[in-house]
């Protein structure tokens, strides 16, 4: 840990300010914010630039301001990030009490009936490079659900089956999978594993911003270690966004005209019994006056309650959690202390400015549905080091295109969730009519859902290479939730797609004699281990 006394900190910072920025190809990053944004992007930078000793990474975080403590749920890219820091998945798995997530289940979001339930699951449609199989399921969608027509993943899912077997090796897979984890250890593995890669930690308070003339910050003021000159900020302060909304005043663009939510009431649930089975996709069911997210950990499920503040107060919340956890209010009162977290659902005018970039909580966040937060940190932390500035002119090209990319990104996030409360047909109360009310849904989403009335969603709508939801997502929900297209479909059949179809069932018949239970896989690691690549 540095430890510069007042003196020699000003002295390092007249001398940086002094240099040429970007002397000799040099550049000292500074990451401000130890919560996981900080720490994936700090561990991600440090292991890609390893071999670059003109490249520095320091990350400074609060001992007083607490990190934000959920974020449960991943994306299947956390393996390859994982891979890419240099953490053994073995490793990860047993300290960060993680299990395997194969999708997410959505349960009586089409209409307020227990048997209301469709599947997002990770894994692509069966001959996606071939065909648009959706096409050519339309003729079979009295008989079998789209997800399990064209995926084997919904029927593991459902009988609670790994992803993978034990002779599988870290990482690789038989069903597509991310991960469910403790957010406090995950952020204790990352900052162990960081400092192991050369990024130096500062406990300190961030509490003023030094300014070179064209606005570049030039040095963090901390409380006891001096000023922290830097090369390039990162702003992982979480909803603090000390940088670039505190510091460059950049407008939070609020999405609650088209998102309502902006609560949650979140309890660790224990285990009746420590055997229990352990789901293998984040349970996600609607409610009344929003929704319910269930993820199961090897030893705890995390259960949070979203909503909008506007209609649903305190003790309606939790009499809300309470029943899903089948209590009655003064038995979850007396089990549970829950948390409340509020915020803005919404992403920052811009993330990049000058010599500054937001990553996390504070470039934005919307409700969780869906688990986007988590991936958008591994996309900005890879695009910041793989496009690294190295001059002062650089800075400003990449800081435009990072700003173009995200604002595409989040924009889609919000079309995206905003989609799974359009199809609904609920109607239990103010809160879902004003969740699908006409003037909320985005122009991009209005045209793709008159699109989608004559055409299935395909790479067409989606154009970007790395697309964040590609157009199989929006099918998994579309036809989840069944919405189909009005307008009548040509009668396809093709030797391939009834191929591509009788593959799934075989497959999903071998995958169910052939993968053992989520908690035997993580028994079993326990035991012996993955192997490692
Ligand atoms: C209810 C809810 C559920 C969620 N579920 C998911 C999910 O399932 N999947 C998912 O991907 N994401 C989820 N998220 C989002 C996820 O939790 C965050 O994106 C993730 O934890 C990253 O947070 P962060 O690091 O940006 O912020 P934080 O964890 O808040 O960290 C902020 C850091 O900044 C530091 N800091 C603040 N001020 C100062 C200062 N003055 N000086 C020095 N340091 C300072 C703090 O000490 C802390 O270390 C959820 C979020 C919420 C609210």
């Amino acid at each position: 840990m540095m430890q510069a006394t007042q003196t020699q900190a000003t002295d390092k910072l007249t001398a940086a300010a002094k240099a040429p920025a970007f002397a000799n190809g040099r550049l000292s990053i500074v990451v401000v914010g130890g919560g996981s944004a900080g720490w994936l992007t700090a561990a991600l930078l440090a292991a890609d630039h390893q071999a670059d000793p003109r490249v520095s990474v320091t990350l400074i975080e609060s001992a007083s301001v607490p990190t934000i403590g959920v974020g449960e749920g991943t994306w299947p890219s956390m393996r390859a990030t994982l891979a890419r820091i240099g953490i053994s998945e073995t490793e990860f798995v047993l300290s960060c009490d993680a299990s395997f997530k194969q999708g997410s289940v959505f349960r009586q979001w089409r209409s307020n009936t227990p048997a209301d339930c469709y599947y997002h699951p990770f894994t692509a449609p069966v001959a996606t490079n071939e065909l648009d199989i959706a096409d050519y399921w339309f003729a079979y969608q009295q008989q079998v659900e789209f997800a399990a027509a064209v995926s084997s993943q919904p029927a593991v899912i459902a009988a609670g089956l790994a992803p993978k077997r034990i002779a599988t090796p870290e990482y690789a897979f038989i069903q597509n999978y991310g991960y469910h984890l403790d957010a406090g250890k995950f952020i204790a593995l990352l900052t162990q594993h960081a400092k192991r890669l050369g990024v130096q930690q500062i406990i300190d308070d961030v509490v003023a911003i030094q300014s070179h003339p064209d606005g570049r910050i030039a040095a963090l003021q901390t409380m006891q270690h001096g000023a922290l000159p830097g090369d390039l900020f990162v702003d992982c302060s979480g909803l603090q966004s000390l940088l670039i909304g505190r510091h460059y005043q950049t407008p939070l663009l609020s999405v609650q005209q088209h998102l309502l939510n902006d609560s949650a009431l979140a309890v660790q649930v224990p285990y009746g019994d420590e055997q229990a089975p352990i789901a293998s996709a984040t349970l996600a069911t609607a409610q009344t006056q929003g929704w319910i997210w269930d993820i199961g950990l090897p030893t705890r499920r995390g259960v949070g309650f979203v909503h909008h503040s506007g209609h649903t107060d305190a003790a309606q919340a939790l009499s809300t959690l309470a029943r899903y956890l089948q209590l009655s209010e003064q038995e979850f009162s007396a089990r549970y202390q829950p948390r409340t977290i509020r915020f803005t659902p919404g992403y920052r005018q811009q993330f990049w400015r000058h010599n500054c970039v937001a990553v996390g909580m504070a470039a934005g966040f919307i409700e969780p549905l869906e688990a986007s937060a988590l991936v958008m940190v591994e996309l900005s932390a890879k695009f910041i080091s793989e496009q690294l500035p190295r001059s002062l002119a650089q800075l400003d090209i990449v800081g435009a295109r990072f700003n173009q990319t995200f604002r595409y990104r989040w924009q889609q996030i919000v079309e995206f969730l905003k989609l799974h409360y359009v199809l609904s047909t609920r109607s239990d109360s103010d809160y879902w009519l004003a969740q699908r009310a006409e003037t909320s849904i985005p122009a991009s989403l209005q045209e793709k859902l008159a699109m989608w009335q004559h055409f299935v969603p395909s790479r067409y709508d989606l154009p970007m290479a790395e697309e964040l939801f590609p157009a199989a997502s929006y099918q998994y929900i579309l036809y989840g939730m069944r919405h189909f297209p009005a307008s009548e479909r040509p009668n396809k059949a093709s030797l391939r797609a009834n191929q591509a179809f009788a593959e799934v069932q075989q497959k999903t018949q071998q995958l169910m004699a052939g993968l053992v239970s989520n908690r035997e896989l993580l028994q079993q690691i326990k035991a012996h281990g993955l192997q490692k690549i």
